[in-house]
């Protein structure tokens, strides 16, 4: 595979089977938010995203990963990512629940999330989940070559705190491909002294702004992976795999319709 500077470079058919991947993760996810609502337990996520893997033939990316346990990284409320789903967590009305997934096919991943609101929301609930989303896709529309990654960092940034919110900066989006987690490191800020890389054709970034109510700051419970806001404020996540392509950015697994 073509690098450069460590980035693989993804050819027509290696994006033909990361669309499937992607495509297939989406279905999938889309699934999950549509049963959404309350009194449903989180682990009823866990059983649709196993089921529909089998049905698909294809394996969840995150489990086994560093040992996480589920197939689904399913978070409530103040959880900002990594929470485990559990047959005694229950949605209740006016929760709002992230879920992140991805799957391996034909030995290529596909990784993306959203968030959703059960049954009725407040509206800084919904403003959250709505400008979280918003930053993503201006994040992706600068996912372009000739661009630098900064620009997308900064679309997203700028956004996010445009509107007040906190970005959250001890997890970043990545590059995506054979491995789950590629270079490059995608961080939903411009880091200090960060030397632009330039974007191009061929990359593949799966994108994920993770935005909170109050601080950035993140603690990790006692299961040494659920990530929660150190002020229990709300979190939300979004994430699209996304390639860099000659005509501008793809993001794989949708129809282009549905961005
Ligand atoms: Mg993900
Ligand atoms: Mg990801």
């Amino acid at each position: 595979m073509q690098k450069f500077r460590g980035i693989f470079l993804k050819n027509d058919n290696e994006l033909a089977l990361m669309r499937e991947a992607n495509r297939l993760g989406s279905l999938i996810l889309g699934a999950m938010c549509a049963e959404v609502r309350p009194g449903v337990a989180t682990m009823r996520f866990e059983e649709i995203a196993q089921d529909m893997c089998r049905t698909f033939k294809v394996r969840p990316a995150f489990q086994g990963y560093y040992g996480f346990p589920y197939a689904l990284c399913c978070s409530v409320n103040e959880e900002v990512v990594h929470g485990f789903p559990s047959a005694t967590r229950v949605l209740a009305e006016g929760d709002i629940v992230s879920f992140d997934f991805g799957v391996v096919y034909e030995g290529f991943y596909g990784d993306s999330a959203c968030t959703v609101g059960v049954g009725q929301v407040s509206e800084e609930a919904e403003r959250l989940m709505r400008t979280t989303r918003e930053s993503l896709m201006l994040g992706i529309a600068k996912a372009r070559a000739g661009n630098s990654l900064n620009d997308v960092s900064a679309a997203i940034q700028g956004h996010a705190e445009q509107h007040g919110y906190a970005v959250i900066r001890r997890f970043v989006g990545h590059g995506i491909g054979r491995s789950l987690h590629e270079k490059p490191e995608i961080p939903n800020f411009v880091p200090t002294m960060a030397a632009p890389l330039p974007l191009k054709a061929g990359m593949v970034l799966a994108i994920e702004p993770m935005l909170a109510l109050g601080t950035h700051e993140v603690e990790i419970l006692g299961d040494n992976w659920t990530a929660v806001t150190k002020d229990r404020s709300l979190s939300a996540h979004f994430e699209y795999s996304v390639a860099v392509t000659a005509q501008g950015p793809e993001i794989l697994g949708l129809p282009a319709s549905a961005a």
